[in-house]
Formats: C-alpha cells, structure tokens, sequence
C-alpha cells in the first residue's frame, strides 16, 4: 500500500489525560493487529507533554487496560527498544536537534509577536470579511541582522514553519480516506516551539514519527485536519511521509460522540461489567473494519493474520451494546470449563464482600432484587448473601466437579461474568430460600392453579426413598404426576421451581436438585408452604 520498502513499523500514540477509552483501545487494536498481520513492529509512545493533564495514574491505567486486552507491543515503555526512550517528556532533545535542522535549512523562523498583539489580530480578523486566515506572517521577513539581534537580546519569541508558499496542494494518502489534497494557502506558519521552550503536538508527533521509523499512521480521524500540516513538517525534514490511516468515530446509538451517558466507556469498566478482554476485543475490531462483511467471530489471533487497512469502513460505526454482550455470551462459552470456574472465582469473591441481607429460612427480595428481611417470624435477617457467595468460592477450590456441572446448567443464558453469582446462588443457599414476590404472585398464588397440590404431590416425589437422586429420574416421576393431577406441565412444575430456586426463571430444575442435599430442598419447599399457603404439612 505504500511505495516505501521500509518494514513496517506502526505506533499507538495516547495521551494520558485519562482511562483507556474504546475509540482509543480500537486505535490500539488496529494498530497492534497490522503490525501482527505485516509482521512488522507495535510501538507504544506515552504522549505526556501536557503536564496539567497527563499522570502516571493513567500511564498504569491504559499499560493495565492493553496488557489485559493482550495488545502487547513490542517497544515501548517497559519493554524499551532500540528508538527509545518511549514518553515524549523524554524526548525534548530530539525536538531541539530536529528544529535546529529547520533553521539550518531556513525552514523555521523565530516569531517576536507578542500573544496580546497575536490575539488583538484574531480579534480583528474575524470581524472583517474573510474572518481569521491564520498568522500573518509579520515575523517571516525580518532582516538576518534584526532576527540576530532580537534573539542576542533574548527577547520572548517562538519557532515557526516557513511554510513554502509556492508548495501547491497538500498532498498525503490515507488507506481509508483515499487521496487527499489541501490547498496551501490555509497553512498558516504554525508553531513549533513555544515562547517557553516546549514543543507543539504537530511537531513533536512528527519528530517522533520520523525517529522511530513509522511507517504508517493510523489514528483517529479527529486528527485529520492536522495531517496536511503535520506532512509539511515531513517534507521540511526532509523525511518519508509514513501512509495515513484515520479512523472514523464511534457512535452511540443515538448518533452522538460515546460519552457515558452511553455506559461503560473504558476498557477497565469493561473488564469490571464482566466481559471477556477477547470478546471486547473481537468487538471493537469490528466497529469500522470488516474481514469480508459477515464473519463476526474473530478471535485476536486470527485477527493478527487478516486484519487490513483496506477494509477499514469510511462510515462512522455505531457502538450497539447489545452486540457486544451476544458476543461476550459466544466466547463465554467457548472457554474450557476449568477456565470458566477460574474466571467467575473473582465474580463470587466480589458477591461475597458485597454481600446483601438475606434471611435465615425464609426472606423476600425486593423490587430492585435485593433481598429484604420478611415480618415473618421465620426470616431472622442476620444472615447474609455472603456466606451463600463464600461457600461457592469454597466450593470451587474444594468441589471443581460440583461446578463443572453447574457449568452447564447456566453456561447457555450466560452473557456476562458478572451474573455468575445471582445465577448459581440459589444453589448454595443450604436450607433457605429467598422469594421473588413476582413469581410468588405469577406461580404459587395463580388463580385456578392449584399450585398447593402440585407443590406437595412433587414433595412426595422427592422425599420417596426408592428414587436415587438423580435429574432424570425425578423429573420423570413428577412428570408423571400431571394426568392424575389433571394438570398441564407448566402448572405442575412451575412452582416447585420457585419453592427451591426462589423465583421461576432459573437455570433447569431437576439438574439443579440434584446438586443440592435433598434436605435442604425438603426444607425451603416446606418453608414455602408454611408462608404461602399457610399450610403445615405433615412430616413424610
Ligand atoms: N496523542 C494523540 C492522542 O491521544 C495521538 C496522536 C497521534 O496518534 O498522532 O490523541
């Protein structure tokens, strides 16, 4: 794609004024799957010049964000390299050489202007016809003599480029944008270096670009317009202009800038929601680059070997949470179990130091699924849901068997790490249960349903000594119950789910009974009971 034989060495350029956000992890990406795919080289440089905004905070938090996504470069901080060093702040020599070179090429001039005189100017022009055509160049024909003399006496000046007026159009390729093409006459000559001794973003960038060796840069298209001018500086170098690749935005759905207005916007916030860093990252290559239009499951390793600029998208991409969330639930399902129950141990450690109230025996949730203490005399609320998360963390390391079969009980529903625990919770809750009101008033209290009967008759079922305590058998005998009942499945079967799992969408019935001691199932179908239809059944 470019006439350059040069090996191609690509670089990701953020800032650290803040968390890694997606529009920059998708930059990342893109960058670190061509250098994969050309087999050329991922640099990492921390562009930290702004020093009010830039911290090391947010060095670690975006080194954090990219190990865990695995965009691993191979320069850069850390690591180092041969072009080093890799933060900008450390760089100021280079700048200082580059500019000299400028001036020696008589490509830079000093500027004198004053920023109250340069400001009045502004002021001015964009009152008049035309408005504000950008510096007028005052500085750029001041004799040798005077230019000496003014520096000699150290008065307060910047560097600017002596923008060749007789240049024609700008001219830079970019892989998604096509050709593109400038006139000349709205470069004005920009800064280089500041009246304080620092340098311009334009500058530095392609100071640095130049150095290491950038063989194409892809970056936001927010950086288009600075392009043209950043080429300038290029050819006032002297140096190969690298090939462009500016990325269109990501959207939100409702067509505006991702904020977080939208949700989570960094990868660290997803990576909490409980998404998997190569599903995030599956996704994200997929907001404006395509391998033929269709295939959506690409795995980062695969993507090393077909990513291409060609196919990244002119349009903006719309970010569609729903997407990512199906395709978090695909590669979900794809880890091997061992590698599940070791991905949710964190899930049900943080459940267990979040921890809610939950009854002992009997409680409630409420509107919001949090569990309330009942009036009733059974709920004691001094338990917590904690002991229920702290025994499946146990579990886990005591049992793995237990929960490779819990595995498939939820593995199919599953989008998220995150709700792990609120789904195999009811299994560890011993001889409690905690109710959802919803299902009680949908199931147990369904006019006409005789959800009393069915309830007791599967309570036969379960305590009969003769049935080993296995899934299919007990789902067979209660099965058995409907045409003596009279009753259709759904009635019959439906609130046994909620007097043993609490509410009547959980993960398959009789699977999950017969991962739990048949006492404590007698006991919260007895509990219910007691509560919902006042009943005392007798002792089996
Ligand atoms: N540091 C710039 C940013 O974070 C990127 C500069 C570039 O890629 O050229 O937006």
């Amino acid at each position: 794609m470019t006439d350059s034989q040069r090996p191609v060495r690509v670089r990701f350029a953020p800032s650290p004024t803040g968390k890694l956000h997606l529009g920059s992890a998708r930059t990342a990406i893109y960058n670190w799957a061509f250098a994969r795919a050309q087999n050329g080289t991922f640099v990492l440089r921390i562009e930290d010049t702004d020093p009010e905004r830039s911290t090391q905070e947010n060095v670690d938090i975006i080194l954090r964000a990219m190990n865990w996504m695995g965009l691993t470069w191979d320069e850069g901080p850390e690591v180092g390299g041969p072009y080093g060093p890799y933060f900008q702040t450390q760089r100021t020599a280079t700048y200082e050489e580059a500019l000299a070179l400028l001036i020696e090429h008589d490509a830079a001039y000093p500027c004198f202007c004053s920023k109250e005189t340069l400001d009045a100017k502004r002021a001015q022009a964009e009152k008049e016809e035309g408005g504000y055509a950008g510096y007028d160049r005052t500085c750029r024909d001041l004799s040798a003599d005077e230019v000496a003399a003014r520096l000699a006496a150290n008065e307060p000046h910047t560097w600017r480029l002596k923008v060749p007026l007789d240049h024609g159009p700008v001219r830079f390729t970019d892989a998604v944008y096509g050709e593109m093409e400038f006139p000349i006459d709205v470069m004005d000559d920009m800064i280089l270096q500041r009246t304080d001794g620092t340098f311009t973003y334009n500058f530095a960038v392609v100071c640095d670009d130049v150095n290491m060796a950038i063989t194409h840069v892809i970056r936001g298209d927010d950086h288009l317009s600075n392009t043209p001018r950043q080429v300038l500086i290029y050819e006032a170098l002297g140096a190969e202009v690298p090939l462009f690749a500016h990325l269109p935005m990501i959207l939100g759905e409702d067509g505006h800038k991702l904020s977080k207005r939208h949700g989570a916007t960094s990868v660290e916030q997803f990576r909490d929601e409980g998404y998997l860093s190569d599903a995030l990252l599956n996704f994200l290559a997929l907001l404006g680059w395509s391998l033929d239009g269709e295939t959506t499951i690409i795995p980062p390793a695969e993507l090393c070997e077909v990513f291409s600029l060609e196919r990244i998208n002119k349009k903006h991409s719309v970010f569609d949470p729903k997407k990512l969330d199906w395709m978090n639930g695909v590669y979900l399902r794809e880890l091997p179990v061992q590698e599940w129950v070791e991905a949710a141990k964190p899930w049900l450690a943080e459940a267990s130091v979040r921890g809610a109230n939950v009854a002992d025996g009997l409680s409630y949730l409420d509107e919001e699924g949090a569990s309330q203490d009942t009036p009733l005399p059974l709920a004691e609320a001094d338990e917590t849901w904690s002991a229920a998360y702290e025994e499946a963390l146990a579990a886990i390391d005591e049992d793995r068997e237990l929960f490779s079969e819990i595995y498939p009980l939820i593995i199919e529903r599953l989008n998220r790490l995150d709700e792990i625990p609120a789904k195999i919770e009811y299994l560890f809750w011993g001889p409690n249960i905690v109710l959802d009101p919803k299902s009680v008033k949908k199931v147990l209290l369904k006019e006409g349903a005789r959800a009393d009967e069915a309830l007791q008759a599967c309570l036969e079922v379960l305590e009969r000594d003769d049935l080993p305590w296995e899934a299919a058998i007990l789902e067979e005998e209660c099965r058995n119950l409907a045409e003596p009942l009279d009753m259709k499945l759904k009635n019959l079967l439906q609130p046994l789910r909620v007097a043993v799992c609490g509410n009547m969408v959980s993960p398959p019935l009789f699977e999950s009974i017969a991962l739990m001691d048949p006492e404590d199932v007698y006991t919260r179908i007895r509990l219910v009971q007691d509560e919902v239809f006042g009943t005392d059944t007798p002792e089996a």
